[in-house]
């Protein structure tokens, strides 16, 4: 069953909090219905699903950029969600995995709602379900596995398929959270070592959910995506390695733009083979499934390259 093209794809635009001190006049909300906005240095209206002010918080944006997909994965459709942008704009806060001030239910983000969302359902619901999770890094064009002891080899990948890839089944909402927290210090503690960091890999949890419908069994997931920050080529310079990262990152972001924007405007083909990122993700990437982008910017006048070119990027995937 084709989606409509409106409903397949949501493009959300969230805008960090700065300190009131600061510049602030960098981004401007010329209207809440229908949502857009503008660069004053430029002439170009920008338009898109949702636009989040920084003072929304965080139950709003999981309502109206993550909740819906979570209701159509429990009647069997692969959803994705990306948190796109440069660093320090609250990719990683907005998904859920910082761990920080999570005494305050206010902070928490996306990740822990899914998986609460999906938990509380099947508690109303007495007929048989499975909810598995994987979590995988994908850095330098290689899958690393975040819920399997050793890291520092790849999973081998072929098709759109990762081979040996770990789908633990979780019984509670507090065994998923801790294989999240495990798999994200996990990263962190390979990224120290490696003197990379979390900036330059994307991070995704897919959770699983096997349900019945009376006789029929419905199959449906959903993959949560942390990309790399879109900074990363410009800053980390042009020689050896580092480049040949930034290189690859790049490449990642921008094949998830032109995969986006192919199905946006309906093509024939769609690029997934150019980069491992939308390879693994090509059996949920597609008209019949359903997409949200969150694209986070900073406000700030020191970051308004970065931010144009974030909505540049968010702009061509409608
Ligand atoms: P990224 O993952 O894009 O590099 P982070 O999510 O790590 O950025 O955010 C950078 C810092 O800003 C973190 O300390 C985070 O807690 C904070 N932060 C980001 N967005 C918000 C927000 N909307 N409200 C409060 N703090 C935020
Ligand atoms: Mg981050």
């Amino acid at each position: 069953m084709e989606v409509s093209k409106k409903e397949c794809i949501t493009v959300s635009i969230r805008i960090k909090p700065t300190l009131k001190s600061k510049d602030t006049s960098c981004i401007q909300v010329i209207s809440k219905e229908p949502p857009v906005l503008a660069i004053p240095e430029r002439s170009q209206a920008y338009h898109f699903d949702n636009i989040f002010s920084d003072e929304i918080d965080q139950e709003e944006i999981y309502d109206k950029t993550v909740k819906p997909l979570v209701d159509h994965v429990k009647k069997g459709y692969n959803c994705t969600v990306f948190a796109y942008g440069q660093t320090g704009t609250g990719k990683t806060y907005t998904m859920g995995t910082g761990f920080q001030g999570l005494d305050d239910l206010s902070h928490v983000g996306i990740i822990p709602r899914v998986l609460n969302d999906i938990f509380t359902n099947h508690a109303d619901n007495n007929e048989f379900v499975d909810i598995g999770i994987s979590f995988l890094e994908i850095y330098n064009e290689k899958v690393f596995d975040l819920l399997q002891p050793d890291r520092k080899t790849p999973l081998s990948v072929s098709g759109f398929v990762v081979q040996d890839m770990a789908i633990k089944i979780i019984d509670s909402i507090d065994s998923a959270m801790m294989l999240l927290e495990l798999g994200s210090k996990k990263r962190h503690v390979a990224e120290t070592k490696q003197n990379i960091n979390s900036s330059r890999s994307h991070a995704i949890f897919t959770v699983y959910f096997t349900g019945r419908n009376g006789t029929e069994e419905v199959k449906g997931k959903i993959n949560l995506v942390d990309l790399a920050g879109s900074e990363s080529v410009r800053k980390t310079g042009n020689t050896g390695s580092t480049f040949q990262e930034g290189v690859s990152i790049n490449k990642g972001l921008l094949s998830i733009g032109q995969v986006i924007s192919a199905l946006s405007m309906k093509s024939a083909y769609i690029p997934y083979r150019q980069t491992m990122i939308t390879s693994i993700l090509q059996g949920s990437l597609n008209v019949d499934n359903y997409i949200s982008l969150i694209a986070c910017v900073s406000a700030s006048s020191d970051n308004i390259t970065e931010t144009l070119q974030t909505l540049d990027f968010s702009q061509r995937a409608k």
